[in-house]
């Protein structure tokens, strides 16, 4: 038999007729002739609800117990997700992690999966069942304990099964109808896109399009796995939705995808620290240490003499994540005090935004550089940091010009057109 994973998000399954409506879309697939597993999330807003409890409850609480509570929304879903299809007349069967069993990493709260034996739905599915309905988002540990993935879990539950089970694809049904050239909030210029290659897709979905949990993307482009991306409240067929797959699906790509951003960026800047070797390690060592994710670097050049610094001395800026902010700073402080570094001041914005172009296509294309510069020089927006990699392109920029640069540029690159 031909197999299908169909994964629901929490909004698709947020009441019962909701859920009804998603086991249609299943029963379908089951009269086309496929075996499906169906991963589902929990009822939305039931995981915040239940960490809520968590939180309210404890505040250094025990990670094996969030664990027991938060992965209670997927079990209930599951288990009324089999009962609607079983109301229809299909042959289906619930699964919460350890019935599997999901075998995963003793890491609470953030598990990584180590192995999903089929034996047992395998035996289902030969006994006849039709469909294995299995709780998205949790596992179970080496030592017999409920674990989750981290919040987002159950697109990645659901391409681990794909993979596992060799499934032909794995739909993701959701409350967005696909995956667009930017964000359709901020132009309504953006395009729906058709395909998209796995590491667009990862540049795009690191990058802030919350459509897909990263690491689901990381997964199926280390497994292949055709990821589709649709909307469960419209009527949809094989032509529906995005597919995310591998770039030699894509006969013709344009040179860029989409344009990205990504609204909660910091600016730390570094000013007159010396430009010896090992000072980047001095620098971004303790960073690390303090959990801090940084993502753009620049180093100026450097300067000899400057001031009262009798050796070389040059500039270091980072961006991390604002959130992190005070944990950067507090480990670049610890650092000068313990005589690790030494700066004479640190500089710090919490103002801007990143906006990227990303693109498979310009790997093998020059001057996309220069034509996003061109457009943000158009329109009078300041380059702050600039950033590339193979298939992308970043800036950071002012906060307040960040949706004026994502238009700018996602007409510059004709996204609107296809
Ligand atoms: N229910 C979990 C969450 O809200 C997992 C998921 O839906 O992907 O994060
Ligand atoms: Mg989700």
């Amino acid at each position: 038999m031909p197999l299908l994973v169909m994964k629901f998000g929490g909004t698709s399954v947020a009441d019962l007729a909701r859920i009804e409506n998603a086991a249609k879309k299943v029963q379908k697939e089951v009269d086309r002739g496929y075996d499906v597993i169906v991963i589902v999330s929990a009822m939305s807003g039931e995981t915040n609800r239940f960490v809520g409890y968590v939180e309210g409850t404890s505040k250094l609480y025990d990670a094996r117990e969030y664990d027991a509570v938060v992965a209670a929304g997927e079990n209930v879903t599951a288990g009324l997700m089999a009962l609607r299809l079983q109301e229809m007349g299909v042959p289906a069967r619930s699964w919460q992690g350890w019935q599997v069993p999901i075998n995963t990493t003793s890491a609470h709260g953030s598990a990584r999966f180590v192995s999903i034996p089929r034996d047992h739905i395998d035996a289902k599915f030969a006994e006849g069942f039709k469909v294995a309905v299995v709780a998205g988002f949790q596992g179970v540990s080496a030592e017999g304990r409920v674990t989750t993935l981290g919040r987002g879990g159950s697109d990645t539950t659901a391409v681990a099964f794909a993979a596992a089970f060799e499934a032909e694809r794995c739909d993701i049904y959701t409350d967005v109808d696909g995956v667009y050239t930017t964000d359709p909030r901020i132009t309504s210029k953006a395009r729906k896109l058709h395909k998209i290659a796995f590491e667009e897709m990862l540049e795009l979905a690191s990058l802030g399009a919350k459509v897909l949990q990263t690491r689901s993307v990381e997964l199926a482009m280390r497994y292949k796995v055709r990821l589709r991306v649709l909307s469960s409240f419209e009527d949809t067929d094989e032509n529906s939705g995005t597919l995310v797959c591998d770039e030699d699906e894509i006969m013709e790509s344009k040179v860029v995808s989409g344009v990205a951003y990504s609204r909660d960026e910091a600016k730390m800047t570094l000013v007159t620290i010396e430009d010896r070797p090992g000072v980047a390690s001095a620098i971004f060592g303790p960073l690390a240490d303090a959990g801090v994710n940084v993502d753009m670097i620049v180093q100026n050049i450097s300067e000899r003499d400057y001031d009262d610094h009798p050796g070389a001395v040059t500039d270091m800026t980072f961006s991390c994540p604002i959130n992190q902010v005070e944990r950067a700073k507090k480990a670049m402080e610890d650092a000068r005090a313990a005589g690790i570094i030494n700066y004479d001041e640190l500089v710090v914005d919490t103002d801007v935004a990143k906006v990227s172009v990303v693109g498979i296509g310009m790997r093998s294309h020059a001057g996309v550089a220069a034509k996003m510069f061109n457009a943000l020089a158009a329109e009078n927006v300041n380059i702050k940091v600039i950033s590339t990699s193979e298939i992308k392109i970043s800036v950071l920029i002012d906060r307040k010009y960040m949706e004026l640069a994502v238009q700018a540029l996602h007409d510059a690159f004709d996204l609107d057109k296809a």
